[in-house]
C-alpha cells in the first residue's frame, strides 16, 4: 500500500485538527510495521484510514495498485473484507455471540457454505489455542483469550494484512507477550502487519517502525534482520 501526500483534517464547529499532515508511507506485503507516537499525533487515524474505516481529506491511498480515494461505502467495504483483519485494544468481540460465532462472522461476506465456515473457523481456533472455549460467551474469557480470538477473527478469511490498534494495551506482560508471538507467526507466514503500539519492547518484533509527531512522519526505524 502507499500512502501519497495524505492529510486528514477533522472539522468541527470551532475547531480544526490537522490529524495527518502530507503522510507519506509505503508498506509492501509482508512487512511488520509498527507506528509510534506521543497521544493525540495521528496513530488511530492513520490506522483507520490505512484500514479503509475513515477517509483521507486529500491526498492518495493505494492499494493493490487500485487508487481507492473517491471509492463508494460499498467498494471499500468489499475490498476490507477480503484482505484486512482488524485487532483492537478493546477486543471488540461481540458480547452476545459465542467465541465460534465471533470468528464466524468474519466470514459470512466470503461466500462459502456453512460446513466449509465451520471448518475454517475449527482450524483458527485451534492455531490460536481456543478451541476448548468454542462455546464460551466473550465474557466468560479472560483478556488474553479474548484476544485470540480476536486474532482469529482477524485471519479467518485469510486476510493478507493485519491492522491492530495497541492489541496488547489492556494485557499482561506475559498475555501480551503471546499476542506478539501470535503476530509475529502471522508475519512469518506472509501476513502484513500494521501496529500500533506504545511499548518499545513490542515494537522491537517489526522490522520498522513508522514515529509519528502532530500528524507528519518523524522519523523511520529499520531493524536490522
Ligand atoms: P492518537 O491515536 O495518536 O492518539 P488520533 O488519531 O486519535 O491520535 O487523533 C489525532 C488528532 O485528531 C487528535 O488531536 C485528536 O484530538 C483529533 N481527532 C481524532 N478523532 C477526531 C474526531 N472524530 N473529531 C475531531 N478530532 C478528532
Ligand atoms: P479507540 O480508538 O477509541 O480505541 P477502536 O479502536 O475501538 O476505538 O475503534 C476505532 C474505529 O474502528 C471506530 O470508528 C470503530 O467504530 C471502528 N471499528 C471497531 N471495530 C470494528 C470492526 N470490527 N469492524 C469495522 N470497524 C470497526
Amino acid at each position: 500500500l502507499k500512502l501519497h501526500n495524505l492529510t486528514r483534517v477533522y472539522r468541527t464547529e470551532d475547531v480544526e485538527t490537522l490529524a495527518l499532515n502530507n503522510v507519506n508511507i509505503e508498506i509492501a506485503q509482508g512487512e511488520f510495521v509498527a507506528i509510534m507516537g506521543p497521544s493525540g499525533c495521528g496513530k488511530s487515524t492513520l490506522l483507520n484510514t490505512i484500514g479503509m474505516l475513515d477517509s483521507p481529506s486529500s491526498g492518495e491511498y493505494w492499494f493493490n495498485d487500485e487508487n481507492i480515494a473517491g471509492y463508494s461505502e460499498a467498494q471499500l467495504a468489499s475490498i476490507r473484507k477480503r484482505n484486512i483483519g482488524f485487532i483492537f485494544q478493546n477486543f471488540n468481540l461481540i458480547d452476545e455471540l459465542t467465541v465460534e460465532e465471533n470468528i464466524e462472522l468474519a466470514l459470512l461476506y466470503h461466500n462459502i457454505p456453512s460446513a466449509e465456515r465451520k471448518a475454517k473457523v475449527a482450524e483458527v481456533m485451534d492455531k490460536v489455542g481456543i478451541a476448548h472455549r468454542a462455546k464460551h460467551m466473550p465474557s466468560q474469557l479472560s483478556g488474553g483469550q479474548q484476544q485470540r480470538v480476536a486474532v482469529a477473527r482477524a485471519v479467518v478469511g485469510e486476510q493478507k494484512m493485519i491492522l491492530a490498534d495497541e492489541p496488547t494495551g489492556n494485557l499482561d506482560s506475559v498475555h501480551g507477550e503471546e499476542v506478539m508471538e501470535m503476530l509475529q507467526a502471522l508475519n512469518k507466514e506472509g501476513t502484513t502487519i500494521v501496529m500500533v503500539t506504545h511499548s518499545p519492547a513490542h515494537a522491537d518484533y517489526a522490522k520498522r517502525t513508522i514515529n509519528l509527531f502532530d500528524g507528519s512522519v518523524v522519523t523511520e526505524n529499520v531493524r536490522a534482520a
